[in-house]
């Protein structure tokens, strides 16, 4: 099955992701997490990008379709993936459109004020990637992550301004997918608010899983 996660920064995806992969036996594909990699082992791509992801800013169409296109190359995409974070403009839904037929659509919703007090209280563990919340879903030792032992870090683009940045990112040039997706029968939306679990149940619902 192949599946498009969209919704605005914070809303849950990643973490839906997550687990969602294992029960379907798909891979998760966020490019954010491929930025990110990018950056921290200091690869052209990663030189490029780094002050971009900082700012809150998209990275520009062509770059990012490319790296898509390349990680496509790979068997595991074969019988299926979810896509995180990817297409966020219209140019790369029409790209994607040429490169793969897409299946589902899960469009995350969830209130701004709810938004914002994810994406501040959002840590990561940078070697892994995995994802926790100081409140939400705590580490077992404050600010240390709980498989590898390593300090949590705060994303640079989780901080005030960029966090506003990215939503005003988001309204411009993101949303406007709702709708492009919406005409071609393909958006299912879901309701982001509850639990990690409930997200799950619905988004497996919704794409008939
Ligand atoms: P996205 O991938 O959409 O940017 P994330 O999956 O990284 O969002 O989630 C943002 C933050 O919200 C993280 O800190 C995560 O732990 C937390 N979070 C995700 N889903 C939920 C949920 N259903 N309930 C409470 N907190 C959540
Ligand atoms: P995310 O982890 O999805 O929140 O993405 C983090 C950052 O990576 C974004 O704020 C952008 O700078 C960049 N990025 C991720 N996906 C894309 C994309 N599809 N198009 C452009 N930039 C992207």
């Amino acid at each position: 099955m192949n599946l498009v996660f969209l919704g605005p920064p914070g809303a849950g995806k990643g973490t839906i992701a997550a687990i969602a992969k294992e029960k379907l036996g798909v891979p998760h594909i966020s490019t954010g997490d491929l930025f990110r990699a990018a950056i921290k082992n200091e690869t052209e791509l990663g030189k490029q990008v780094k002050s971009i992801l900082a700012s809150g800013e998209l990275v520009p169409d062509s770059v990012t379709v490319e790296m898509v296109r390349e990680r496509f190359l790979d068997k595991d995409t074969k019988d299926g993936f979810i896509l995180d974070g990817f297409p966020r403009t219209i140019s790369q839904a029409d790209s994607l459109a040429d490169m793969k037929q897409i299946d589902h659509v899960v469009n995350f919703l969830l209130d701004r004020e709810e938004i914002v007090k994810r994406l501040s209280g959002r840590r990561m563990c940078k070697s892994t990637g995995k994802i926790y919340h100081v409140l939400y879903n705590p580490p077992k030792v404050e600010g240390i992550d709980d498989e590898t032992g390593e300090p949590l870090i705060q994303r640079d683009d989780d901080k005030e301004d960029a966090i506003l940045n990215r939503l005003e990112v988001y309204d411009r040039q993101t949303a406007p997918l709702i709708s492009y997706y919406k005409e071609k029968g393909m958006l299912r939306d879901i309701d982001a608010k509850g639990s990690p679990e409930a997200v799950l149940a619905q988004m497996l619902a919704a794409i008939g899983a």
